[in-house]
């Protein structure tokens, strides 16, 4: 059983398979707070449901992409059978996960977005560095920036710990706080190699639960 805040069905918002038509399986809880966190409303409540539950409900949107999402979902134990499950019955998988959790043990067959949490989020200090080993070109990190100062320090660690060589590297900027032309300006102006996005779902329905 897995406490399960959300199961629908969207267009993917983020990252690699921006715009593909997905089924977003929100696990409830989250051990983090970080200060511009959109799905709070995953922290608490949620239902207790069967995987075999979540699997019949996934296959009734017809959809091969699968996002497992939060909350942060690696806070509960059992989020790792799911995912062998989903990746057992074929689906394109991803996990967006926090970057606090230790990411080893996921399925590899699973895309892997982990957040790098900057000053800015009021969690620096959960950043579990030692995932950044286990990653390979199939995941993804994503830095969301909050000011100059979370874009420099971002910055500073992927040339300190030599990222761009090896991994993709999203930048969101934190909306309402952080401008996106700015944000895009900046990171032409440094050459960075980093793919900078907005929050596609965020665009086309607002801010809202669900979508
Ligand atoms: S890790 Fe994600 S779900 Fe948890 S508080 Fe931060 S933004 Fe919200």
């Amino acid at each position: 059983m897995l406490k399960i805040t959300e199961i629908f069905h969207s267009l993917q918002g983020e990252a690699r398979d921006v715009g593909r038509p997905t089924v977003f399986i929100r696990l409830t809880g989250c051990p983090l707070r970080c200060v511009y966190c959109d799905s709070e409303y995953a922290f608490y409540g949620g239902d207790w449901m069967h995987i075999d539950q979540i699997m019949e409900k996934t296959a009734s949107y017809q959809t091969q992409y699968v996002c497992v999402t939060g909350g942060e979902p690696l806070a509960q134990k059992r989020c790792q059978e799911l995912l062998d499950r989903l990746c057992d019955a074929d689906y394109r998988v991803s996990l967006e996960t926090s970057g606090a959790i230790d990411v080893s043990r996921v399925d590899e067959r699973i895309s892997r977005v982990v957040d790098i949490k900057t000053p800015g989020s009021g969690e620096v200090e959960r950043n579990l560095w030692a995932n950044l080993d286990v990653l390979t070109t199939h995941d993804q990190i994503k830095f969301v920036i909050c000011s100059r100062a979370d874009y420099d320090w971002a910055v500073a660690q992927i040339r300190n710990r030599k990222l761009q060589q090896k991994l993709d590297i999203l930048f969101s900027p934190s909306w309402g706080q952080q401008d996106a032309t700015e944000l895009a300006d900046w990171v032409l102006q440094d050459r960075l190699n980093v793919r900078v996005q907005m929050q596609l779902h965020k665009l086309l329905w607002g801010d809202v639960p669900g979508k």
